[in-house]
């Protein structure tokens, strides 16, 4: 019996599971991605791109695909497509499993500050003219213009649209992973004083921490938000759920 399966991707753990599951001839996947970024990295899966028209339009492509089981790897700051996620599961009546990359935790010689949202990293910034390596993403700048009088160092995979009020901003192209060797040089480069960027866990972006604590910068870490349902922590744990929901189905099949 072969489990067929969609992926909601976004992510690189997303691409790691794709890739296994295009490796695996007990599964039948294909990978979906929103289609904010312009060239993304393919893998093996068959690949679909761009929204699906909210939980309805997403239950219906279930229910017309024939899926058997619905992954939700996206990105920890991904709200609304795992809500739809998980009602559009829930609609088609087939499992839902859902992974989460935990979030980094300190270690000595972290600086750490949490802030609970973009709002409130911004305002956790000092009011003194400071150069701020931003690494939230580039559709979060805008919480940022309430302080116009940082130097903002942006690092973006396609071209951001700068909100008008942030005056002093330049744009570092990058795509993880990154390298700490790397990302230092590039903190010094710029003269960072504060780093601040999402707490999105995973080892493809962790490197900058590992740099602003070799240099003793200062971050700034936007909490993820509470999600509802349970998740998986590791791209394995999901794989064993695959093959777990592939014998059930094998067993009603008989
Ligand atoms: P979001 O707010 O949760 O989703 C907004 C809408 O985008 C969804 O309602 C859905 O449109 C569409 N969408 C999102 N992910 C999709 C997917 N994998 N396949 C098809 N449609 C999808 O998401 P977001 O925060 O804008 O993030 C968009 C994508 O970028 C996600 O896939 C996420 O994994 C990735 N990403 C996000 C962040 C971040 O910081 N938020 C960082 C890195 C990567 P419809 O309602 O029309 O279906």
């Amino acid at each position: 019996m072969v489990l067929k399966l969609l992926i909601l991707g976004g992510t690189s753990e997303a691409n790691r599971l794709a890739e296994c599951v295009g490796a695996d001839s007990r599964f039948a996947g294909t990978l979906s991605l929103a289609g904010r970024t312009e060239a993304p990295r393919l893998t093996k899966l068959p690949t679909r791109v761009g929204g699906f028209g909210g939980a309805e339009g997403l239950a219906e492509y279930l229910r017309a695909g024939g899926f058997d089981v619905l992954v939700d790897a996206t990105h920890p700051f991904a709200q609304q497509i795992s809500a739809n996620a998980q009602s559009a599961a829930s609609a088609v009546r087939i499992p839902l499993i859902a992974f989460s990359r935990p979030p980094w935790q300190p270690i000595a010689g972290d600086r750490w500050t949490n802030a609970g949202s973009l709002i409130a990293a911004a305002a956790a910034l000092p009011r003194e003219p400071s150069r701020v390596f931003l690494t939230v993403g580039r559709q979060s700048l805008i919480p940022f213009a309430v302080q116009p009088q940082h130097h903002y160092v942006i690092r973006v995979i396609d071209p951001p649209e700068i909100p008008a009020a942030m005056v002093n901003i330049e744009v570092v192209a990058g795509r993880g992973p990154f390298e700490i060797d790397a990302e230092i040089a590039l903190l010094r480069a710029h003269r960072i004083d504060w780093l601040v960027t999402k707490n999105s866990g995973g080892k493809a972006a962790s490197a900058k921490l590992a740099a602003a604590r070799a240099l003793g910068i200062p971050v700034i870490l936007v909490e993820q938000p509470g999600r509802e349902s349970a998740r998986l922590a590791s791209v394995e744990a999901v794989l064993g759920e695959l093959e777990r929901h592939r014998g059930i189905l094998a067993k009603r099949s008989v």
